[in-house]
């Protein structure tokens, strides 16, 4: 395989360079970072003890509450005027994160998304619609770093304006479209109403920030005409967006095994998994000099991917990211994760991708209600029914009782970043 910005790396070259960047990191951790000075010391470790890859399993966790500790500037080890830039999280779940970059952590980064626009077989005659967060959110940044450094031709709108968006795609026929998952079943759903579909030239969607399921995917990918789509997996802490794509293969998201480590572990035991059991992503940089990361617990759940792709590219596979730890709600009790109310609700074609769960507690008891839509051309007919029928197969897969509601397609919120599932009105 032809890659210009993805090298082609054998098992004994990839662990080469993961040990070099471990020490490194260790090193300038342990040197000019004190929150790490401190973590390091307390385990009765010096840099010099990472002689090789097997030593970082005695590393130390890094976790959310230490970037809340350091904040503004958490676990930061460089001195300030090496600091060219920060970014913000999109605060999903709790205080925003704040990182920050040097001129190289920004370069590095620009690289990951040049591979990303590389691995969903971009060329620099593409031009690239970007319809996600720019400003603090790394989202918009990285989109534009990698796509002008990849050598196509970057449309910057940002997310919402669906007037402008609709008409950039037109007027300049645009043929990547960056984005939410959310973001792009809003402007299928935007184009499907105005009936511009023939007036679009879109060939790609490189998609992400969320979970999606199958249901959602394939309806944005048909009503926008896309040949094929890909889903890209980031966060602000190890760069932002671009940490690893899915290739045409669709059988898992490569990641950039030379610039992080990936670890999946049982976030009971902090132990690896067996090979393809699911558990959390924890991730040490290797080249990260602002804000440099040992053992971040990243709290993303996914499984890796075992093998050599067909798409021919070497780099290792993770699963898509199926959802957080912290998503986990308790209900009466029982652990429910969102991504399986969505896995129960793609069994039903008279559905829509969208859901919402919302929680509520009287006297003392929870109560969990499931507002589905039905699909664009299914009538209300037959709604009693439908809601038994998902009611019951929620009960089945879950073990706690849903009241599911249908409601009209579009009646659930539309957003242009990442869509809230959950409301929980039990406080
Ligand atoms: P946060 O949402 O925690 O405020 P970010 O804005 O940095 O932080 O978003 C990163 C998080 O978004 C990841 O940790 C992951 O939970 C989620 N995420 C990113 N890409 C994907 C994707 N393709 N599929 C599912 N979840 C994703
Ligand atoms: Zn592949």
């Amino acid at each position: 395989m032809g890659h210009r910005f993805i090298p082609h790396l054998s098992a004994d070259e990839l662990a080469a360079r993961q040990l070099e960047g471990l020490k490194w990191t260790v090193n300038h951790a342990f040197e000019n970072s004190p929150a790490y000075t401190r973590k390091l010391r307390d385990m009765g470790l010096r840099p010099g003890d990472v002689k090789s890859l097997d030593d970082l399993s005695r590393l130390p966790f890094t976790s959310v509450e230490d970037l809340r500790e350091g904040y503004p500037l958490p676990l930061l080890a460089v001195p300030e005027e090496q600091v060219v830039r920060i970014h913000g999280s999109s605060g999903t779940t709790g205080k925003r994160k704040v990182m920050a970059y040097t001129q190289k952590d920004v370069d590095t980064w620009k690289h990951m998304m040049a591979r990303c626009f590389e691995i969903a077989g971009c060329t620099p005659l593409d031009r690239a619609q970007i319809c996600v967060g720019y400003g603090l959110w790394t989202a918009g940044a990285g989109f534009q770093l990698g796509c002008e450094h990849f050598g196509a031709m970057a449309l910057p709108v940002g997310p919402g304006m669906l007037d402008i968006q609709v008409q950039i795609l037109t007027d300049l026929g645009a043929t990547v479209l960056c984005s939410t998952a959310s973001m792009a079943l809003l402007m299928a759903e935007e184009v499907e109403k105005r009936g511009l579909q023939d007036r679009l030239k879109l060939k790609r969607g490189i998609f992400g920030a969320e979970p999606h399921t199958p249901k959602m995917r394939e309806r944005f990918e048909a009503l926008l005409g896309l040949e094929d789509s890909f889903d890209i997996v980031g966060m602000t802490e190890l760069y932002g967006p671009g940490t690893g794509l899915e290739c045409p293969a669709h059988d898992g998201v490569h990641y950039w095994a030379d610039l992080y480590i990936l670890e999946i572990l049982d976030p009971e035991t902090l132990r690896p998994v067996a090979p393809g059991e699911i558990g959390e992503m924890v991730v040490t940089s290797l080249c990260k000099e602002a804000s440099p990361l040992i053992r971040y617990r990243t709290r993303d759940l996914t499984r890796l991917v075992e093998g050599e792709c067909s798409c021919g590219c070497s780099m290792p596979r993770h699963d898509k990211i199926l959802g957080r730890s912290d998503d986990m709600i308790i209900v009466r009790g029982v652990n429910v994760y969102p991504g399986q109310v969505a896995e129960v609700l793609g069994r039903f074609p008279e559905l829509s991708s969208e859901y919402q769960i919302v929680l509520t507690r009287v006297e003392g008891k929870d109560y969990m209600a499931v507002n589905v839509e039905r699909g664009a051309k299914d009538l209300s007919g037959n709604d009693p029914a439908l809601a038994a029928a998902v009611s019951q197969a929620l009960h089945k897969a879950l073990l706690v009782s849903a009241k599911v509601g249908v409601l009209d397609p579009g009646e659930l919120p539309r957003t242009f970043a990442k869509t809230r599932r959950v409301l929980d009105e039990r406080q």
